[in-house]
C-alpha cells in the first residue's frame, strides 16, 4: 500500500508556483492576488480560510481576507462581490461556504465573475469543464487529479465509483474521471444516498472516491484488493484527548481499508492540502489569463 501524500505533493506544487511568482516579479509582472470572503464565525470555515491565506504567503501571492458579520444582508454581500469583480488588484477570490441560511448561495455563486472564480463553482466554468475547454476546475476535484497524476496512477479503462454527488466535489469529480484526458478515461459510476447496491458497486471498483461526509463510512468489506481509494471527507468529531477538543475523520475506515489498497489518501494530509494547492494554481492561471 502506498500513501498518497497530499502534504508533500501540495508542498511540491507550492514550490513550483513560488518559482513562477519569482519569475513574474523579475519580469516586472503583477504578483497574483487572491481574496477570501468569509461570513460569520464558523470554526471550520475560519480554519480553511486561514490555511488558504497562509498558502498565499508561502507561494508569494498577495492576499486579502474580507471578514463580514453573520448579520450581513444578501444585498450587502452581493455589493461586496461586485466590488471584488471590479477591483483590478484582485485576480481571483473565493467565497467560503457554507453561508448563513438567509443568503442564497446560488445567487452569490452566479454573482462571482467567471474570470475571477478560482473555486470553479460558476456555471460558466462548470459548463466549460464539461466541454473540456479551458476553465477553472473546482479546487477539490482538480487537486485529486493532480494527486493521481503525480503518483502516475493509471486511470484509463478503470472502473471508478464516486460516492456523493455534490456540486463542488462528487458531480464534477465524476465528469473529470470520465473525460478523455491524461487522468480520466474511466468508466464512472456516480452514487448517492438513493443508490441501492452501493456496497456491490464499490466492491467492483478499481478506484473509489469517497465524498459523502459520513465518517468511516467506507469499510474494508466494501473494497476490493488493490483498489485506489481517495478519501475526500473531513468531519470534526469530539475528542476530549485532543487539545482542540476534536479530531478529523475521513469517510474511509482507514485501518480496515488501507491494507487492501494499492494507493490510499490519509485524513488529514491527503485531499485537504491538495485543494489549497489547486486554488493557488487557479489563481496563477487567473492572472495569466487576464494578461
Ligand atoms: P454534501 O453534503 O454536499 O454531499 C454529500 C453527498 O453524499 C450527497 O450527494 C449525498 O447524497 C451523498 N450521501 C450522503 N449519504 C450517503 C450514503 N449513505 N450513501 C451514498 N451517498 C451518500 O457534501 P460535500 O460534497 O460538500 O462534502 C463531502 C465531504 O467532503 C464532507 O466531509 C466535506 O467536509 C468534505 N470536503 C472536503 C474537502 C477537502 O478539501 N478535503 C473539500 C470539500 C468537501 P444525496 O445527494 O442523495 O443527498
Amino acid at each position: 500500500m502506498i500513501l498518497l501524500d497530499g502534504n508533500k505533493t501540495s508542498d511540491d506544487i507550492k514550490l513550483e508556483i513560488a518559482q513562477r511568482v519569482e519569475e513574474r516579479k523579475a519580469k516586472g509582472k503583477k504578483v497574483p492576488h487572491l481574496a477570501a470572503v468569509i461570513v460569520g464565525n464558523n470554526g471550520a470555515s475560519l480554519t480553511y480560510v486561514n490555511a488558504k491565506v497562509k498558502a498565499c504567503e508561502k507561494v508569494g501571492f498577495e492576499s486579502s481576507l474580507v471578514a463580514l458579520p453573520e448579520t450581513i444582508t444578501e444585498n450587502e454581500l452581493l455589493q461586496k462581490i461586485a466590488e471584488l469583480n471590479n477591483d483590478p488588484k484582485i485576480d481571483g477570490y473565493i467565497v467560503q461556504l457554507p453561508l448563513p441560511k438567509h443568503i442564497d448561495e446560488h445567487k452569490v455563486t452566479l454573482a462571482v465573475s467567471p474570470a475571477k472564480d478560482v473555486d470553479g463553482f460558476h456555471p460558466e466554468n462548470l459548463g466549460r469543464m464539461v466541454l473540456n475547454l479551458p476553465c477553472f476546475l473546482p479546487a477539490t476535484p482538480a487537486g485529486i487529479l493532480q494527486l493521481l497524476d503525480r503518483y502516475n496512477i493509471e486511470t484509463s479503462g478503470k472502473s471508478c465509483v464516486v460516492v456523493g454527488r455534490s456540486h463542488i466535489v462528487g458531480s464534477p469529480m465524476s465528469i473529470l474521471m470520465a473525460r478523455n484526458s491524461k487522468v480520466g478515461n474511466c468508466t464512472v459510476t456516480l452514487t448517492h444516498s438513493k443508490t441501492k447496491n452501493l456496497k456491490e458497486l464499490c466492491q467492483q471498483a478499481d478506484i473509489i472516491i469517497a465524498a459523502l461526509g459520513k465518517p468511516e463510512f467506507l469499510t474494508g468489506d466494501m473494497v476490493k484488493q488493490g483498489a485506489v481509494v481517495v478519501d475526500v471527507g473531513i468531519t470534526r468529531v469530539d475528542d476530549p484527548t485532543k487539545k482542540s477538543g476534536f479530531k478529523l475523520l475521513g469517510d474511509v475506515k482507514f485501518d480496515e481499508v488501507a491494507p487492501k489498497c494499492s494507493y490510499i489518501t490519509p485524513v488529514p494530509g491527503g485531499v485537504g492540502p491538495m485543494t489549497i494547492a489547486s486554488l493557488m494554481l487557479n489563481t496563477l492561471q487567473a492572472v495569466e489569463m487576464r494578461e
